[in-house]
């Protein structure tokens, strides 16, 4: 794993992003954000669910009015997504935490003049979100909708808003398919010191966004890019941030949490292995510390596993071996194991956090 690139720290509210600070997870609703009561039902199950910030559409005036009372009430960093229209942007900037434009669509250089003093008037940042399908169009007749036209449009934007006087600037560059998105996010990278936020744009389904996002953005974490990121599911709101969750644990950029390692079953299982698994990934999802925790379905490769682990099961005929610590702490009976193994995990849970 490659070590982090070292970006310029800005501010989304009171989430650090870029510099050393950890890699936030963020996500959108998808009410009408002038639905208040809708928009902070969502933003609160995002909040319930861990995200770090919030990003919300602003299509029309109505949703550009509503976010003062929104910000008030959102538990979570509010960032304002703008399309076309410049003057929602001015509107937004009087009170979210920072405002997210696409270059491609936003309008003349006088407009963006116009955001990034509104922004530079409360000190929010702007994010360039720079979108594969909707290139300004100077760029796509030049290089189509490739990742050199993408950098090429986030490095003019960025420009234009260091001409303005304007630095808090994060740059995303989404591309709907995993090559070129990560092909983009790395030829920017040496080129400017700004932090990145992740994403692959309308990735599609949990299944089809999984693999997307696990290999672009999994991918580009472990090169060491990457300062915010978020998954886009057309899905739950809870699956985009337990997907991004697992992301960052799994390319080493997150310690916090369980990782849990489960055989795939074979002809020589001894006990319900499905099921059993799945009780013990529900019943330990809240648990925060970092702990690796194995459930196998025999013995055979149980004992290597668990020597990793710090705790495992190895179920046998109609029963099955807790092991901790690499130390086998008890046989239980195949009806009460998940019961004992469970208040185990809580427990070295608590003693590991409390040290
Ligand atoms: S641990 Fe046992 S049951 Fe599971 S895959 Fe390996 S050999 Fe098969």
């Amino acid at each position: 794993m490659q070590q982090r690139y070292k970006t310029k720290q800005i501010h989304i509210g009171n989430v650090a992003i870029g510099g050393d600070a950890p890699i936030s997870v963020q996500s959108m609703t998808f009410s009408k954000t002038h639905d208040i009561a809708a928009t902070k039902a969502q933003i609160d199950r995002l909040a319930l669910a861990g995200a770090d910030i919030v990003r919300v559409a602003v299509s029309d005036e109505s949703d550009a009015y509503s976010l003062k009372e929104l910000k008030k009430i959102s538990p979570l960093p509010l960032v304002a997504d703008i399309h076309f229209r410049y003057r929602f942007a001015l509107i937004a900037a009087e009170s979210v935490d920072c405002i997210r434009i696409n270059p491609g669509n936003i309008g003349s250089k006088d407009k963006i003049k116009a955001v990034a003093d509104a922004c530079n008037a409360r000190n929010i940042p702007i994010r360039i979100g720079v979108n594969g399908g909707s290139l300004e169009k100077k760029f796509e007749r030049k290089y189509g909708p490739t990742p050199q036209g993408m950098v090429e449009s986030a490095l003019y934007n960025i420009k234009l808003l260091e001409d303005f006087g304007f630095q808090r600037i994060k740059v995303s560059l989404k591309a709907s398919d995993v090559g070129r998105t990560m092909q983009a996010y790395r030829m920017l990278r040496p080129k400017v010191v700004y932090p990145f936020h992740l994403g692959v744009t309308e990735a599609g389904t949990l299944m089809h966004s999984s693999i997307k996002s696990a290999m672009a953005l999994g991918g580009l974490l472990m090169e060491g890019i990457g300062d915010t990121m978020r998954c886009s599911i057309t899905g739950e709101l809870e699956e985009e941030i337990n997907l991004a969750r697992m992301i960052l644990k799994y390319s080493g950029r997150q310690k916090q949490g369980v990782t849990l390692i489960s055989c795939p079953t074979c002809g020589r299982i001894e006990a319900d292995l499905v099921k059993a698994v799945k009780e013990v990934e529900k019943r330990i999802a809240h648990i925060k510390t970092p702990l690796q925790v194995s459930v196998m379905g025999c013995v055979v490769n149980a004992l290597g596993e668990a020597k990793h682990a710090d705790i495992a099961i190895a179920f046998g005929d109609k029963e099955g071996m807790i092991i901790k610590g690499g130390e086998m702490i008890g046989k239980y009976k195949e009806d009460e194991i998940l019961e004992v193994f469970i208040n185990e995990v809580e427990a070295l849970a608590k003693e590991r956090a409390d040290v």
